[in-house]
């Protein structure tokens, strides 16, 4: 069985970022990533449909030690793959992928201080072992073999096609077609103006309102800075000036809720004139930030809108005809095309099984730790981003964190370090989003506790400050060190156990 020091499971945006941190701070740390696909870039090389873009700016998604250096900040998702591929390549991570290495079971072992992973290998399903002294997930935190999909009575009867976003069929023909998406998420939202540009009509069907929000797809401020200032200077204070803004912004809408609901709603007005029922298709029941905003660049949405490429229908489903969509309030919309932009599946740690000593982990019966351990999982940690703000900015600060571990361990002579519950600490759910998919997966999410270090703030600048400067050793992380024995004496729990 190979050992490395970590194995890092996904080649995306977080699991190269992890790489790059893992060598630049821990450097002499063998590592491999194992990569369940064949390419690097998870969701930006998984979503291949019209349009795709991120709905962050770059200069957050994109990672701490590499500027963003294109004129766009809601770049579209192959300028993204691009991106990730780069820093993969750049830094010799490439050669530390293994792909096709879908990661099925990560059994810990005390005794020995170290997981054993299980991987099924290509088609065939070869199954590998391998062992680290430290996993890192970094494998998202939906599933890559199904989207979110509700049946619709009917849907057998259509006749046209229906597509999911997440497998896009590259020949879907749809100009001069009538194409109706389902949903008002940030997929719809970009998909809608897209397909516009070349179908009979788009319609996006939705059953409640989302907070649509219009912003400039380039940043005037941080093109001018990179062309005065050096590169790494101007990423640095565009970052900041990201970051802090959207804090601001976050901030007002938790203390003022219905100052912002007004103000935004107001820009949606600005842009669809009096005639137009924002009342009904742009006002959402709750408040800003109780689901994510959904971006629009250029206010291409609204364009089409205006323009009349495409329309919006705020109504519920109450079955699939022939031809298209029967409504509840009666009404039929014609389709060649649907588009279920409904969502993603959630699911836990890449749909891998854990198991520490020998027993099953129920991961959603465990506390996460800084947003990024778990309790009673020793030397485990995951890569995931904010609900508030861009993914990477959260994920950069942990793989400063595990580093840090890892140094900290290295110095003590610890082999392993597990976060310890304490049973005083009020359990709350790990999101405290309402949106849909968040609700639906609230069953099989660790927990977040009500205090430090258990508690999640969401919040970058406190993050930044705990994270990079607070002490490691912090009375909840357990630090050991498994007795001293011959390299044979014992077989991995795993293995035992066969
Ligand atoms: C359409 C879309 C748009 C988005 N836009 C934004 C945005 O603008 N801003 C933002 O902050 N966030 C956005 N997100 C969230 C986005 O997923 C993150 O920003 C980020 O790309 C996640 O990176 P990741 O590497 O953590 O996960 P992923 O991109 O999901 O990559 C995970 C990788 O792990 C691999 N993997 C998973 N399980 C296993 C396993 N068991 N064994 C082996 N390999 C495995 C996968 O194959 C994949 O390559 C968006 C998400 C989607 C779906």
């Amino acid at each position: 069985m190979e050992h490395f020091d970590v194995i890092i499971v996904g080649a995306g945006l977080s699991g190269i970022g992890a790489a790059y941190h893992l060598q630049a701070r821990a450097p002499g740390k063998s590592y491999a990533i194992l990569e369940g696909r064949d390419a690097i870039g998870g969701t930006w090389d998984l979503f291949r449909y019209p349009g795709i873009r991120s709905d962050s700016d770059m200069y957050t998604l994109g990672y701490s030690f590499k500027p963003w250096r294109e004129a766009k900040a809601i770049a579209d998702g192959p300028s993204i793959r691009k991106y990730v591929c780069e820093t993969a390549t750049e830094n010799g991570i490439d050669k530390h992928i293994r792909f096709h290495h879908m990661v099925k079971q990560v059994s810990w072992s005390s005794a020995d201080a170290r997981w054993t992973v299980e991987t099924e290998v290509g088609a065939e399903k070869a199954l590998t072992r391998y062992t680290c002294n430290f996993l890192f997930t970094c494998s998202g935190y939906y599933s890559y073999r199904e989207g979110y999909a509700p049946e619709f009575a009917g849907q057998e009867s259509f006749a046209g096609k229906v597509v999911h976003p997440q497998f896009w069929p590259q020949d879907l023909d749809y100009a001069g077609k009538k194409v109706v998406v389902i949903g008002s998420g940030a997929t719809a939202v970009t998909l809608v103006p897209e397909m516009a540009k070349d179908a009979a009509h788009v319609t996006m069907l939705q059953r409640s309102p989302t907070y649509v929000v219009s912003r400039p797809a380039e940043d005037a401020m941080a093109n001018w800075l990179r062309r005065n200032l050096p590169a790494k200077l101007a990423y640095a204070i565009t970052r900041w000036h990201h970051v802090l803004f959207g804090m601001y912004f976050f901030n007002l809408a938790r203390k003022k809720p219905q100052k912002v609901k007004q103000y935004l709603i107001k820009m949606v007005k600005d842009e669809l004139g009096p005639d137009y029922d924002v009342e009904t298709h742009f006002t959402p029941r709750y408040n800003p930030w109780d689901q994510r905003l959904c971006l629009v660049p250029d206010s291409d949405l609204f364009q089409s809108i205006r323009e009349g490429h495409a329309s919006v229908v705020t109504d519920t489903i109450e079955r699939f005809t022939p031809n298209g969509i029967a409504l509840k309030s009666g009404k039929e919309l014609e389709a060649d095309i649907i588009v279920t932009a409904t969502g993603l599946k959630l699911v836990n740690l890449g749909e891998m099984q854990v198991s520490v000593d020998g027993k099953p982990v129920n991961m959603a019966k465990s506390m996460s730790y800084k947003g990024m351990m778990y309790s009673d999982v020793p030397n485990m940690a995951s890569a995931f981003g904010y609900t508030n703000a861009s993914w990477t900015l959260k994920c950069d600060l942990t793989c400063e964190y595990v580093a840090r571990l890892l140094s900290h361990m290295d110095r003590h002579g610890y082999k392993q370090a597990t976060p310890r519950r304490d049973a005083s600490i009020e359990e709350a759910p790990w999101l405290d989003f309402s949106s849909g998919y968040v609700q639906r997966a609230l069953d099989i999410l660790p927990r977040q506790g009500t205090k430090k270090p258990w508690k999640l703030y969401q919040n970058y600048a406190l993050d930044l400050v705990t994270l990079r400067y607070g002490k490691v050793d912090d009375g909840t992380m357990e630090f050991t060190a498994p007795p001293a024995k011959s390299a044979h004496a014992e077989r991995p729990e795993a293995m035992a156990a066969e």
